[in-house]
């Protein structure tokens, strides 16, 4: 029998991993910023890890981008203006364009070699980077915070890797406050925030360090991510006046697009917490 070959990652944190039968590598890089590579696997399409850790796989990345894009989309009232913040695989960019009430998306990732390794690996999330309402810049996402206007955006998506490396600025209230300050009345930041089963801390912490800037509201989506340590994972949202727990149910239902994750039902379903977020995390 052929020797088969694995990738496995090994999440300290939990003490488990998740690996892959993968057939090939397709590409291994080391940029100013992160170690990046891409397999093909045997059953999850391609695969790609950023410093040994899994970023996306073919088949199941549209969890994560339609959970980290469409609960805000539809719990605005009307966005218009919207940032993300990393994300160069340009799957969360795609989902955002796909409301067409959108007229501008900037998406900021530091390290231009994700999106052009997304380009050639995974070309169906980067369909959308030609439309005309996208801007696609490649510097740090915590400077372009600090230094974007104020009450210019609708939506910011923190869209990063784990809040270690140049991410670790991502996870915290100086940012925070920056996005605040970036947002218009109403608007909403979202910010990956992990592992609600072994990451607790972690996203109690972004929860506080968010109503410490200012936000009045926040919550956090929990959803399946099968590539993702432990399989579950989470959005945190935080509101700049206006509540998290309603949302534009009629519009989602009628959404003008197809998705395979999200639908209002979905959306109904990851606002209520489990017990132990419930107790652990502010109302
Ligand atoms: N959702 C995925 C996950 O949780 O594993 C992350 C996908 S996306 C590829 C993460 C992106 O964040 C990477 O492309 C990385 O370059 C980018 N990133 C990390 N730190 C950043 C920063 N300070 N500013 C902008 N982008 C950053």
């Amino acid at each position: 029998m052929a020797q088969e070959n694995w990738f496995t990652e090994k999440h300290a944190a939990s003490g488990s991993s998740i690996g892959y039968r993968v057939a090939e590598k397709l590409a291994d890089t080391q940029t100013p910023f992160q170690h990046i590579e891409v397999w093909r696997t045997t059953d999850w399409g391609n695969l790609m890890v950023i410093d040994g850790c899994t970023m996306l796989t073919t088949r199941d990345n549209f969890l994560y981008h339609e959970m980290m894009t469409h609960p805000a989309l539809y719990t605005h009232a009307a966005p218009r203006d919207v940032a993300i913040i990393g994300g160069g695989d340009c799957g969360t960019l795609r989902e955002v364009l796909r409301h067409p009430e959108i007229t501008s998306v900037v998406q900021v990732d530091i390290d231009e070699q994700v999106t052009r390794l997304a380009e050639k690996f995974f070309p169906e999330l980067c369909e959308s980077n030609a439309d005309p309402r996208a801007r696609l810049l490649f510097d740090d996402g915590i400077k372009f915070m600090a230094d974007a206007q104020p009450a210019s955006l609708d939506v910011v998506i923190v869209d990063s890797t784990d809040p270690v490396g140049p991410a670790e600025g991502l996870f915290n209230a100086k940012f925070y406050a920056s996005c605040f300050r970036a947002l218009r009345e109403g608007g909403i930041l979202v910010q990956q925030s992990e592992s609600p089963l072994v990451l607790l801390d972690l996203i109690q912490s972004i929860h506080k360090a968010m109503h410490e800037v200012g936000f009045a509201a926040t919550r956090t989506l929990p959803f399946p991510q099968p590539c993702y340590p432990t399989g579950w994972w989470s959005t945190t949202l935080a509101r700049k006046g206006g509540d998290l727990a309603t949302f534009r149910e009629a519009d989602a239902a009628a959404r003008p697009f197809a998705t395979r994750y999200y639908n209002a039902g979905v959306h109904r379903a990851a606002l209520a917490q489990p017990e132990f977020l419930r107790t652990a995390l502010p109302a």
